[in-house]
């Protein structure tokens, strides 16, 4: 049975081999579209060339007797590689008459990404980081393009020491909240202003697929280049008020936020043996403590100011705190009916979501339980 096994064994560690050498061919080629699209200008995400490519893909391969969603995740995991090589070749410039671009605060983690990303692309790039106010107007002299990107609470204080940028100069921040920061903008500066607000942190491998929204300050014909730019390096912008886009973040960004924080501080005082949770987890709770985990390795400034930027963030928060207690007294008259009852109104509510939800979160999980090696 040993050489029998060992013989298979040797035949797939050669289709491997072949499979490795393929995958260097593939990675080579993508090396060169990158090249091509960086002097062409052309996005390094195409979304219609790669849904053709994956339909084809799944055609030829289900004619082979290959499931089509194993040659789809292969493909998809090997194109987040290309995406992320194909930002090496650089990026065509959109705007090479532009002036410098500064970037306040471009040491810290936001800034020095897009301090990157315009330098990739050809710009003229500087930065004027907290102690270099005493330098700034020899820095900001001419600039073409200024971009904010300092912490929350110091986001309008830093933006109304701008007040005399070149009429023209385009101003812009990156901050995770949108109103104040907007109209603080546009008292200070004349010329054209935009907020802007990337749904992403400094740890992704590139932008494509990202997503940028921008809130239109004035004069959006002289910055329409750079939401362009933006397209070129795989990110989708995507316009929006100002006010509906912080009543969105209320809930995608300060509640979800602040959940993570009361449950981890419960844990924390709970004070079980981590190890040994993980131990038990299945995979959708080891994916839950990751999420959750992951808010206490990142900076609690960001957080504390995201969640503490409104009151209607905390009035939501109140809310939802208030739905927690009205939860817990159906536990307490342990009223299976009414847990029922409310259970599938909820479901009423999300609709055609919760299945859709249910087949999205069942592919997140068969990809978590892959990572997972227990020796
Ligand atoms: P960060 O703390 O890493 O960077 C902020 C930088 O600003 C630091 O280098 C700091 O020295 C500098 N700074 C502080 N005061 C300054 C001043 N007076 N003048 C000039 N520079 C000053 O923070 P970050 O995470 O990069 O966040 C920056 C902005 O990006 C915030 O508005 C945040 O809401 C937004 N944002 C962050 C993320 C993220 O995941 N990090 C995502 C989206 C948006």
């Amino acid at each position: 049975m040993a050489v029998e096994l060992n013989e298979l064994r040797d035949q797939i560690d050669e289709v491997d081999k072949q499979m490795v050498a393929l995958l260097a061919r593939r990675l080579a080629l993508v090396e060169k579209v990158g090249e091509v699209k960086s002097k062409h200008g052309l996005p390094i995400y195409a979304p219609d060339r790669e849904a053709a490519m994956l339909a084809s893909r799944r055609e030829e391969a289900e004619k082979q007797g290959v499931p089509a969603q194993l040659i789809e995740d292969i493909l998809r995991r090997t194109m987040r590689e290309s995406y992320s090589s194909e930002k090496d070749s650089g990026f065509k410039c959109l705007n090479p008459e532009l002036r410098s671009v500064v970037i306040v605060g471009g040491k810290g983690q936001l800034g020095g990404l897009f301090k990157r990303m315009f330098t990739l692309s050809g710009y003229q790039v500087k930065v004027l980081g907290s102690k270099d106010w005493d330098r700034a107007d020899e820095i900001l002299k001419g600039a073409g393009l200024v971009v904010v990107s300092v912490p929350i609470h110091l986001t309008e204080g830093v933006i109304r020491k701008l007040s005399d940028l070149p009429e023209d100069c385009i101003l812009c921040d990156l901050t995770s909240i949108k109103s104040k920061p907007l109209q603080t903008m546009m008292e200070t500066h004349a010329g054209p202003v935009v907020g802007l607000h990337p749904m992403f942190g400094p740890d992704v491998p590139s932008l494509a697929k990202q997503v940028i929204v921008h809130c239109d300050g004035r004069g959006s014909e002289h910055y329409q280049w750079l939401l362009q730019q933006f397209v070129i390096w795989g990110a989708s912008v995507c316009a929006m008020d100002a006010k509906e886009h912080d009543k969105g973040m209320t809930l995608i960004q300060a509640l979800r936020h602040f959940t993570s924080f009361a449950y981890g501080m419960h844990l924390s005082k709970e004070n079980p043996d981590l190890d040994k949770l993980l131990q038990l987890s299945s995979p959708i709770y080891r994916l839950e403590l990751a999420m959750i985990g992951r808010l206490f390795a990142q900076d609690p400034n960001l957080y504390g100011d995201i969640i503490l930027s409104s009151e209607e963030n905390i009035d939501m928060i109140k809310r939802f705190h208030a739905r927690f207690g009205e939860a817990i007294q159906i536990l307490e008259q342990h009223n299976k009916a009414e847990f029922v009852e409310s259970f599938n109104k909820v479901s009423e509510w999300f609709g055609d979501y919760s299945a859709q939800f249910m087949l999205e979160s069942q592919k997140l999980l068969k990809q978590a339980n892959d990572s997972i090696h227990r020796g």
